[in-house]
């Protein structure tokens, strides 16, 4: 891994920092928007970065609001809302996936964008960061419909897609069909296939071995390396997982493969408890077949809010944003938080968190895997040559391990939170980049 240039010289103009949040601000502050700035400046006044370039890394470089007309099923035209926040290319074409959910915004958008701009330097790959989002109920509408949202959505944003520009990827409520659906509509318009415009693709269609997995095998990974530091071995750990998606489910499985005993998953509906442990490949088929936990024998029923607060050693929120506040994060009884969802610790829970000695593991670190192994299938779709499944799953352990060190590194040499370290990682490597590179005109 190359060296990561120390932040450039002191002093941060006052004026140009917004005020660290109140505890009662913070508290109620539930602007992911807000809440990844109030990291982004806690980590840019320990590097002491310059004002200029805190100007630059913190504005995004476009944001679009696309529109998007649907014949719906039944014969009416809906006009649906999508979004692309483009934050930062200094370092190579921005990365990021779409979510389709009801509450997509704009400040959610920004975040997600800026995120992924921290979490490809932290994790040192040649991405800058970027984010979309239609707003839409994914479960209410039909295949046909959310096909045409798709396509109109990427038609739209056709000028600023590109394997050299901006390549997005799954999140919430798109998966691998999404990503075909992109990919064959911006070859449409191109005229030929590019199938490293998008990343999450089905396997047949360009995309890699193990791609499905990253995430979830990244947090296993990530919870392996962490729980040493709280005198645990992941194995002998119990694990709690909130969310039974893509990455939750997955999360659940592999760590339930290294041994650990997951006593409990929920997904938007609830969860259910068991504290002798699930057994979860049964527990997987069974919500495959039900896509839900009802009927699923030996385990007790156990609300989202209560299952934060469950007795464990490893947490796992897998869900959405601000899921641990100011308000429960007294009660977390974990001792290592191993961050899947972007952004479910506000910056009032890690306070409460950090002051009780709670090893919070960040979302820009923790959740890496997938836009890491995105990297592997872009670079496959570009060589047009594609890896065994377990040279994926190498490549992805060494870069999960070496980014796990230098934030452990960066958290030790500044007396800082994984949190703080992980953001003034990334900050670091895309200010040396924007520096060597310079401002054109
Ligand atoms: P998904 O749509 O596959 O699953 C989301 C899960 O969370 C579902 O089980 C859903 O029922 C549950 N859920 C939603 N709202 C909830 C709530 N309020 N309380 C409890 N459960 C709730 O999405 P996913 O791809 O698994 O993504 C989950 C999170 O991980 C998101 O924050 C996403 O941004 C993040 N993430 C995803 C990836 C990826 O590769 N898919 C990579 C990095 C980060």
């Amino acid at each position: 891994m190359e060296k990561v240039a120390e932040a450039a010289p002191p002093v941060i103009a006052p004026s140009i920092i917004r005020p660290a949040l109140t505890p009662t601000q913070a508290a109620e502050s539930v602007n992911p928007f807000e809440e990844m700035m109030s990291r982004f400046d806690l980590a840019a006044q320990k590097l002491g970065l310059d004002p200029g370039l805190y100007k630059v890394l913190r504005e995004p470089v476009r944001e679009t609001k696309v529109s998007i007309p649907i014949s719906m099923d039944d014969g009416r035209i809906e006009v649906f809302i999508g979004y692309r926040v483009l934050h930062n290319i200094a370092r190579g074409p921005g990365k990021g996936g779409i979510r389709f959910d009801r509450n997509v915004n704009l400040d959610e958008v920004r975040a997600l964008a800026a995120w992924m701009t921290w979490k490809c330097a932290v994790v040192n790959i040649p991405f800058g960061g970027a984010k979309g989002g239609v707003i839409c109920d994914p479960a209410v509408l039909s295949r046909g419909e959310l096909e045409r949202i798709t396509r109109r959505y990427t038609a739209e944003l056709m000028d600023q897609f590109g394997p050299e520009k901006d390549v997005p990827a799954p999140d919430m409520g798109t998966n691998p069909q999404t990503m075909a659906w992109i990919m064959d509509t911006y070859s449409m318009h191109a005229r030929h296939t590019v199938t490293s415009v998008v990343t999450g693709k089905p396997l047949s269609l360009g995309g890699s071995r193990g791609r499905v997995e990253a995430t979830g095998r990244g947090l296993m990974l990530i919870a392996r390396e962490a729980a040493p530091l709280k005198g645990l071995t992941l194995p002998t750990s119990r694990v709690v997982v909130q969310g039974f998606g893509n990455v939750g489910s997955i999360a659940a499985r592999m760590c339930h493969d290294t041994g650990a005993r997951v006593t409990a998953v929920s997904d938007i509906h609830g969860g259910i408890y068991a504290p002798a442990g699930l057994d979860i490949p049964a527990l997987l088929t069974h919500y495959d077949r039900n896509r839900s936990f009802d009927g699923f024998i030996g385990a007790q029923k156990v609300s989202n809010a209560d299952l934060l607060e469950l007795e464990t050693d490893i947490l796992i929120p897998a869900a959405n944003e601000n899921q641990i506040r100011g308000r429960n994060a007294a009660n977390i009884k974990a001792k290592i938080i191993v961050e899947g969802a972007n952004g479910p610790t506000t910056q009032r829970a890690d306070e409460v968190l950090n002051s009780r000695g709670v090893l919070v593991v960040p979302d820009i670190l923790a959740n890496a895997g997938g836009v890491t192994v995105s990297y592997f299938e872009w670079v496959q779709d570009r060589a047009g040559f594609f890896w065994r499944e377990q040279e994926v799953n190498e490549r992805l352990e060494d870069i999960m391990v070496q980014s796990f060190n230098d934030v452990a590194n960066m958290a030790k040499k500044y007396n800082v939170s994984f949190r703080i370290a992980a953001y003034m990682l990334g900050i670091s490597r895309v200010a040396h980049d924007t520096m060597v590179r310079g401002l054109y005109a």
